[in-house]
């Protein structure tokens, strides 16, 4: 059986010509792109080609991109960066819809003696920037406000945030993670300081990164070690994954209008698709502002989890809005933010597609997915209006 991936925004497959350009470093080019003899400058020579297809793909110069390994290290660095060149200041401004790898280091800081303002969303996902505007303080050393959320695909208004740090002169960082490939991004005309991207999101290999710091802006390394990447992230490059992601970038800058012509009509189509199949069902996130590939959808009365089980039986890949890693099954925080109800946010799906879908499998699945539904429905106690549900809504989270 084929498996129909609609869950990009968790991972992309690597493309055929990232993998053919990697192969080599897995082959004959070894060498250590510090090392002096020519085996070492073959490599040094692809560190620098992926640098600066980098650059090129985000506007900016080869001197301003940090390779990092995965995301996770990007976001952590640039707030660390903020931090500890502005001791005396002891407060941040994030989002509540941030993913962990803010999120968690927010939180960190938080029990740790800083002050962190945490804004909300509304019922669409969106910020509201006089909020932004309220909270800053004398002593604000870093504002952090994700590019595009992770769930909902909402995109946030990253050049008017920018223009707000650079007033009141704060430092801003935008996890770029689920933008970068999705919508055009110019940095020569964005006014942050940092910016994070991720390989795997972009169909390059797990592991990359890369940590955009404009020049002139608060640097202090966090992986302290060697003096690569101009002193600024110790440790021998993961070479094959950055000319991995030096070639991806080129294809995410070829394929973007193709990812907003062609992909956005497929997810436009599956959307309509299952409004008009399934009742009581929602679609998260505001409609003018999202990502061209996200769609993340709720019905009521279901878990999601049972729904990603059995569409996983047609070789349907998506995920739910649950934070099941947790164990917990609770609705995951992005949802709880937006007010979105338990009985809707438990049954929340998220598709994501990339270049690589087809419309086939689109259609096939308009077809599966609404028995799928009609099936568990036919099986929920909430639906059956049994005792409980009174008290599993008046005890949800809602904040
Ligand atoms: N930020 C966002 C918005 C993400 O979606 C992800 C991955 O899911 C990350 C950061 C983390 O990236 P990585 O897995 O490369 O650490």
């Amino acid at each position: 059986m084929s498996v129909i991936y609609l869950d990009n925004n968790a991972t992309t497959k690597v493309a055929p010509e990232v993998r053919d350009a990697i192969l080599p470093l897995l082959g004959e080019e070894y060498g250590n792109p510090s090392s002096m003899h020519n085996l070492g400058g073959r490599s040094g020579k692809l560190l620098t080609e992926a640098r600066e297809k980098v650059a090129a793909g985000l506007g900016c110069s080869p001197d301003e991109i940090v390779f990092t390994s995965c995301g996770t290290e990007g976001d952590n660095t640039a707030i660390h960066s903020a931090l500890e060149s502005q001791p005396d200041k002891r407060h941040i401004i994030t989002t509540k819809v941030e993913h962990p790898a803010v999120l968690n280091v927010a939180r960190h800081l938080e029990r740790n003696g800083y002050d962190v303002t945490f804004l909300g969303v509304d019922k669409l996902g969106r910020l509201n920037l006089d909020e932004l505007r309220a909270a800053i303080r004398p002593d604000t050393a870093l504002i952090s406000v994700m590019y595009a959320n992770n769930e909902s695909g909402v995109v946030f208004p990253i050049r008017e945030i920018g223009e707000i740090g650079r007033e009141h002169g704060i430092p801003v960082h935008t996890d770029a993670v689920q933008a970068v490939g999705k919508i055009p991004i110019n940095l020569a005309e964005l006014p942050v300081d940092y910016l994070v991207l991720s390989g795997h999101k972009i169909h390059a290999p797990k592991g990359v990164g890369v940590l955009y710091v404009r020049r002139n802006s608060l640097f202090r390394p966090f992986m302290l070690g060697g003096h690569q990447e101009s002193g600024r992230r110790g440790g021998t490059e993961n070479l094959p994954g950055i000319v991995g992601i030096g070639k991806a970038m080129e294809l995410a800058v070829a394929g973007i209008e193709e990812e907003n012509t062609r992909v956005l009509a497929m997810r436009d189509r599956l959307e309509k698709g299952l409004m008009e199949s399934i009742p009581e069902a929602v679609v998260n996130g505001d409609p003018e502002n999202r990502l061209p590939n996200t769609l993340s959808i709720a019905f009521k009365y279901i878990e999601g989890e049972a729904m990603l089980l059995l569409m996983d039986q047609f070789g349907i890949c998506a995920s739910s809005g649950s934070a099941c890693t947790s164990g917990s099954l609770e609705p995951s925080h992005v949802l709880r933010a937006m007010g979105l109800p338990f009985t809707y946010s438990h049954g929340s799906l998220r598709f994501s597609l990339s270049v690589y879908n087809t419309d086939e499998e689109i259609d096939k699945v308009l077809k599966e997915l609404p028995p799928i539904i009609e099936r568990l429905r036919q099986m929920s106690p909430f639906r059956r209006g049994d005792e409980g549900l009174d008290w599993v809504e008046a005890h949800s989270h809602n904040h």
